[in-house]
């Protein structure tokens, strides 16, 4: 696990997410959004939302069918439309308007999971954090680090076989170097920097 993690550490030096935002609230709008839509995507629809409903207050205050208008290219925009709303309800309602920093209190609001919250925490507020996504699933399993296929158990694994300081920058390059290099269907092993030392488990 040690080569593994310092050889991601230098690839992928810096926790970095494909998505832009600038604070935690523009965050989690993105992570709504991006939910089985690309970070791309979802990249030409943010500046819109953000510069129209800036903070909770105002997308709470949004008109459904305007919101589902402007967020209309993305999958599942109805529902996303409609959890946005109720998610800036729930913000202002309990939570002053803002973020809450815990992964209990975040995991209440409406169609928020586990992971995204992770993301959030991490990248958000710098809280340590393990975010398991469809990426970092896949490879701790073809890395041999988990063979488990629950986010949750590859979570804690995760947690425990390397220090905490370095679980974000960790996730994250396990999120870039799956999307780019060990994809799903084709794992590119011939340009990977960990061909030598991963055992490519349920690779064919
Ligand atoms: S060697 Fe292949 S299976 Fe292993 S991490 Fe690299 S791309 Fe993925």
């Amino acid at each position: 696990m040690n080569q593994i993690l310092e050889r991601i550490k230098k690839h992928y030096p810096t926790p970095t997410l494909e998505l832009n935002f600038s604070n935690p609230f523009e965050l989690l709008v993105a992570l709504v959004l991006s939910a089985r839509c690309t970070d791309k995507l979802t990249n030409t629809i943010t500046p819109r939302i953000f510069s129209k409903y800036p903070t909770p207050d105002k997308l709470k205050e949004a008109n459904y069918d305007e919101l589902n208008d402007i967020i209309s290219s993305c999958s599942m925009h109805n529902t996303k439309a409609k959890n946005l709303i109720a998610i800036a309800e729930a913000l202002c309602k309990n939570y002053n308007c803002e973020v809450p920093k815990s992964i209990e209190e975040l995991t209440k609001l409406p169609g928020i999971g586990r992971k995204t919250a992770n993301i959030i925490l991490s990248f958000g507020f710098g809280i340590p954090a393990v975010g398991v996504d469809t990426h970092v699933l896949r490879m701790a399993n073809r890395l041999g680090i988990s063979n488990s296929k629950k986010a949750e158990v590859i979570e804690e694994e995760i947690k425990k076989s390397i220090p905490e300081e370095d679980w974000i920058v960790f996730y994250s390059g396990l999120i870039l170097h799956g999307r780019h290099i060990c994809k799903a269907r084709k794992p590119k092993c011939d340009e990977c920097f960990l061909n030598d030392i991963c055992p490519k488990i349920g690779v064919k």
